[in-house]
């Protein structure tokens, strides 16, 4: 028997040794499909190995075997694999030696079912005692048969929600346990890192649905020209649903829900000079074109602080202080409060409803969010420069964009004859209007108004022309 292995070893090593490189089509999709059948089939043969080597129990008296806690931790340090990968494993050859899901060797023998779909089967299936009585019973309808005849015929997802719905039809008071299990286990955690929080979370299949679908439309359509990937615009999205929540007073509680959300103190000095530093075109670092070439940012003023404590670099100071309500708090020698102002940074009312009338979504090229995902950007900042809170002086950004202004040092004009509004990379170089649209412009054209690339920015003076 063992001589037999030998021979499949040395037929392995034959194989390796053909010339792969050099065999064409069809051939070499055939000899890939051949060879998955018989890596299934050899799967199912270790497993029933594996079921051997259990059902004997000499193992637990080997030195790793003393070591483990059970069997799959057993087999994951034999196999120096994982125990997830161990899990699946025991589980196919316990499947296989119960033989709880009758005819499975057989269709993975003769190559009808993959691994893969043993493994949903095997998982989802012999669950609970009704589960394991419905496989091994003559209807035909409910049966091992029927559930190998759906693993022949559908994709593994598909095979797993089959196999789901027929779980919950045999055994629904399992399902209902399993909910309430889940329902127990929900969590989530945020972690503070060095450069960000990190999440770690869990929730029902009904609240995940719910979350997924939310999730994606925060996320809405990605422009032509969005560089981001699907997972970082996910991520972007959990930031935009929080805001979403709290900029619409979604869970107020008392307090009415409004802002201010996120409380920063700086001294006036300090935002001062970092808002300047950002704005000042004269003296860029260099940097590749179009990348973000970085300001420098004067050291020595003490930074500004989430509520907690943590500092906040000079961009997303200035983007936060951009649409924001600002109170004047001033202190005295011994840190007592002596006066208190609030001045309004916050485009509120008419004068909000009115920057939104003009630009309708997201002002920036190509971008059409709507103004519910985004807030007014002062493009002239009213930290620096003197730039007022007016409809003139305001621009709807979306979150993302909004963020993206500030990160970059984006340079904002309006081009009054087209009425629209034009963005400059920091080195000067336009953002093009994509698409074919009214607004596109075709290639190679630079548009009106832009600054000659490499030539002199635009000053700080020139950012804004009232209308
Ligand atoms: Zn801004
Ligand atoms: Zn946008």
């Amino acid at each position: 028997m063992l001589a037999a292995i030998d021979r499949l070893g040395a037929l392995v090593t034959e194989i390796a040794g053909l010339p792969i490189d050099e065999i064409v089509e069809p051939q070499a999709t055939l000899a890939h499909t051949a060879l998955r059948r018989a890596q299934d089939a050899l799967g199912l043969i270790s497993a029933r190995f594996l079921g051997r080597i259990e059902a004997d129990g000499r193992w637990a008296t080997t030195p790793m075997g003393r070591g483990a806690r059970d069997f799959e931790e057993y087999v994951a340090k034999e196999s120096r694999g994982t125990r997830s990968g161990a899990k699946r494993q025991t589980r196919l050859a316990r499947t296989v030696t119960d033989d709880a899901v009758p005819g499975l060797a057989q269709a993975l023998t003769d190559g009808g079912v993959s691994l893969e779909h043993a493994d949903v089967l095997t998982r989802l299936g012999p669950t609970t005692p009704a589960r394991r009585e419905a496989l091994i019973s003559p209807d035909p309808a409910l049966n091992a048969g029927h559930l190998l005849d759906k693993a022949r015929e559908l994709g593994v997802d598909e095979f797993a929600k089959e196999v789901k719905r027929w779980a919950a039809k045999v055994d629904p008071t399992a399902d209902e346990k399993g909910h309430r299990t889940a329902t127990e286990r929900v969590t989530c955690t945020m972690a503070t890192r060095d450069d960000g929080v990190a999440l770690n979370a869990f929730m029902t299949a009904v609240d995940g649905a719910a979350f997924d679908a939310a999730l994606t439309a925060v996320a809405g359509v990605p422009s032509v020209d969005d560089p981001r990937s699907h997972a970082q615009r996910m991520g972007a999205a959990l930031g935009d649903m929080a805001r979403l929540v709290l900029d619409h007073g979604l869970a107020a509680g008392r307090s009415g829900g409004f802002r201010p959300h996120l409380t920063v103190q700086v001294s006036l000095e300090s935002l001062v000079a970092q808002v300047n530093a950002l704005a000042d075109t004269t003296r860029p670092e260099r940097g590749a074109r179009g990348a973000a070439a970085y300001p420098v940012i004067p050291a020595g003023w003490d930074a500004a602080l989430l509520a907690d404590g943590t500092p906040i670099p000079a961009s997303v100071l200035a983007r936060l202080a951009c649409d924001a309500e600002v109170s004047r708090v001033v202190f005295g020698p011994d840190s007592q409060v002596l006066d208190v102002g609030r001045s309004e940074r916050l485009y509120t009312g008419a004068m909000r409803r009115a920057v939104i009338a003009r630009d309708r979504h997201c002002a920036y090229p190509n971008c059409e969010r709507p103004p519910k995902f985004g807030e007014i950007h002062h493009v002239r900042h009213w930290a620096a420069h003197g730039g007022e809170t007016s409809v003139e002086n305001g621009i709807l950004l979306c979150w993302h964009h909004h963020a993206q202004v500030h990160s970059r040092y984006l340079i904002i004009r309006r081009d009054h004859a087209r009425a629209r509004w034009e963005f400059l990379e920091r080195d000067g170089t336009p953002i093009r209007h994509l698409g074919s649209g009214p607004d596109a412009e075709p290639k190679g054209d630079p548009p009106s108004g832009s600054c000659d690339h490499g030539g002199t920015p635009p000053a700080p003076d020139t950012l804004f022309g009232a209308a």
